[in-house]
């Protein structure tokens, strides 16, 4: 096995798919650089201190030095940017032994410069960016609290509005770099409701008036990285620390802790990688039985096994990060990782410990130490229990689960009402909510869209097309009838659903932005439809929704393509966004046209009353007349 610095070609290689030689060569010379950044400070990285000297500040400053933080959001592209810190980050966990500086390293990168660069505004960021990619400032996050671990929802911590402030109290549990941290990203309730619109996120520096950071807490590794508890007392904090909108505190840690588990494990693959090699020299130098003890097959195996570990887990994770640059949804793959590496990283800790035999249990042969860093793994960043039930939820297996109001945005229930209330309303004559693109669910669905990035009008209305096909019109319309949205998008994974809510989420969320943007309605004969949409739809005419959008004076067909076996049929890339994508006005021809009965019918005002009308002359039983939608059919049957 070669050093990892003589290989670098097998550590680029999944990154590099589908890149020409010269694109290549030029990536692979930066990751080289990436990589080489951190081998310049090795040094600094090896100095011992003893053992109770707490967090290592010059470390700290020499990993900042490297650039690994600003080049997360100053790369010139997304590619770049998660690539180089990735790699700069496995390099990191191979070299540097101090695991608590690496995972407050992590956390640092996760927790507030990525939620900053994310859905940060660009005062907020101007104000904190530089500081914090220097490493000056030092970032942590807080949500566990002592009653709402596992269950964050649960979070009794308050950000009440007061003039132009928000007032926060609470108790926070667990705060990576608590003690160290001059900035702290608070996750507070905004609302008492257990629905995910509750919680919002706010940057709150750690010399305010009111914010007291407990002790730090000893733990049984990674003791260089301080974990404390944090206090709340009428700690005001401006409206402008907010980060992203009122409510999307969920959406905004969803989106830090997929980005929490790439970084910290890689992190830990990195250290997979360098117990590998000590291991591999060890067996190869200690004897027993007169012979080197690598040739005893268990002894070899134990061995092998590590480098299984190692690749797979490695591999994946390059896996994931590539899916997160193109944008796609990871929510599984992210929870796969979570268990796997983690796992894979404690077992690989414990082998190695063993094959030192008595030496791995001394004390300042480390081994013990790494078991104890790697303990923590399977619990920080949501427990491997909670990401199994995530990866089982998203199997669509049903686990029974008994929360009495799912933490949906809002639930089947109150969306049946308000169509049906709406639907009462309209007959008398009140005007159409139905594109109320005031409301607060397609608010916050179009700031994490498009999270203050600034777009022409065309790569908003394509922005917004995508994010809507993805899943998340059943999040904000709740047609999901499980908990956490994750049943939703396991319907739109498995091609289901109701084309109409995609239709109207688009068309609020265009509105919203300034653009025209209308609802057409077709039959049409050869939509690729599933049998549940088949039974619900009473044959196989299907009255289709879709929208035109209007973009420099053009109305312009979006694409009626909303599922991924339709965007097979028409040869574009499903789930890709690269901002230029054609998926809008998208030219149907030849056998490939979809084969539509009459002319569409199209509203540019659209009321509850006319499109319950127009569904249920084609579908009759599919809306009621009392303006309720479909009921699922059973578990797994689309609306
Ligand atoms: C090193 C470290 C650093 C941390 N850093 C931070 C930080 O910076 N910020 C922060 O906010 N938090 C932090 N945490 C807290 C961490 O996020 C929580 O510990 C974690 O979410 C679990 O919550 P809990 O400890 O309250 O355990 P609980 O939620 O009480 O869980 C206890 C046990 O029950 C299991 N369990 C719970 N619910 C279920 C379920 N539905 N199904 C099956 N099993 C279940 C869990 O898997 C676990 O084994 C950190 C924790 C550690 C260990």
């Amino acid at each position: 096995m070669g050093s990892p610095n003589t290989e670098p070609g097998i550590a680029l290689q999944s990154p590099f798919k589908g890149l020409t030689l010269i694109m290549y060569h030029q990536y692979k010379q930066i990751f080289q650089q990436a990589r080489a950044s951190i081998d310049s400070i090795a040094g600094t990285l090896d100095a011992k201190y003893p053992a109770d000297s707490g967090f290592p500040r010059e470390k700290w400053q020499a990993v900042s030095s490297t650039g690994i933080f600003r080049r997360a959001v100053n790369a010139e592209s997304k590619r770049d940017a998660i690539l180089l810190t990735v790699t700069a980050l496995e390099r990191l966990g191979e070299v540097c032994k101090d695991s608590g500086l690496t995972f407050s390293v992590a956390t640092h990168l996760a927790s507030t410069i990525t939620a900053l660069d994310k859905f940060g505004s660009p005062q907020l960021k101007a104000r904190y960016m530089d500081a914090l990619v220097s490493g000056q400032l030092i970032g942590a996050h807080a949500i566990s609290e002592p009653n709402a671990g596992s269950d964050a929802l649960s979070m009794i911590t308050t950000a009440r509005e007061d003039g132009g402030d928000y007032v926060i109290n609470g108790h926070k549990a667990f705060v990576t770099n608590g003690s160290v941290a001059d900035v702290i990203v608070v996750y507070a309730k905004t609302n008492m409701a257990a629905t995910a619109d509750c919680v919002s996120a706010f940057l709150v520096e750690t010399r305010s008036p009111g914010v007291h950071l407990g002790p730090t807490m000893e733990k049984v590794g990674l003791s260089t990285s301080p974990l404390c508890e944090l206090t709340l007392e009428n700690c005001r904090v401006s409206k402008e620390n907010m980060i992203g909108r009122r409510g999307a505190g969920f959406f905004v840690l969803s989106y830090v802790m997929q980005r929490e588990i790439l970084y910290s494990f890689i992190i830990g693959v990195g250290e997979m990688h360098r117990r590998l090699t000590r291991c591999v020299r060890y067996v190869n130098s200690r004897h027993q039985f007169g012979s080197p003890i690598g040739s005893f097959q268990l002894v070899a195996n134990k061995i092998v096994e590590m480098k299984i570990k190692y690749e797979l887990s490695r591999r994946w994770l390059y896996h994931v990060a590539e899916l997160m640059i193109a944008n796609k949804d990871v929510t599984s793959e992210v929870a796969i990782a979570k268990v796997f590496v983690s796992e894979n990283a404690l077992v690989t800790s414990i082998d190695a410990l063993h094959i030192h035999g008595g030496y791995g249990y001394i004390a300042s042969n480390d081994l013990g130490t790494e078991v104890c860093n790697a303990l923590a793994g399977p619990i920080y960043s949501g427990t491997n229990e909670v990401q199994r039930g995530r990866i089982a939820a998203l199997l669509g297996i049903n686990q029974g689960k008994k929360r009495s109001r799912p933490p949906t945005i809002q639930n089947t229930k109150s969306f049946a009402r308000k169509f049906a209330s709406s639907a009462r309303r309209m007959s008398s004559g009140t005007p159409s909510e139905l594109l109320d693109f005031l409301h607060d669910d397609v608010q916050i669905f179009v700031s994490t869209t498009l999270a203050g990035e600034s777009l022409d009008e065309r790569g908003t209305a394509v922005k917004l097309y995508y994010a809507v096909r993805d899943k998340i019109a059943y999040e904000v319309f709740d047609t999901d009838i499980s908990e956490k949205g994750l049943r939703a998008s396991q319907i739109v994974k498995d091609r289901r659903g109701f084309c109409l809510h995609k239709a109207l989420l688009y068309a609020a969320a265009c509105r919203s932005q300034g653009l025209a943007c209308r609802l057409v309605a077709s039959r049409v004969t050869n939509h690729v439809a599933t049998r549940e949409l088949q039974d619900l739809v009473g044959g196989d005419v299907f009255l289709h929704w879709y929208n035109e959008v209007n973009v420099g004076d053009t109305w312009l067909q979006v694409s009626p393509v909303f599922s991924k076996l339709l965007c097979k049929l028409y040869g574009i890339e499903p789930l890709e966004f690269d901002g230029y994508s054609s998926a809008i006005h998208q030219p149907l021809s030849g056998g490939l046209a979809m084969n539509y009965l009459d002319d569409p019918v199209v509203f540019t005002d659209p009321r509850y009353s006319e499109l319950i009308e127009l569904v249920n002359t084609y579908h009759p039983g599919m809306v009621t007349p009392g303006g309720r939608i479909p009921q699922a059919k059973s578990f797994r049957a689309a609306l």
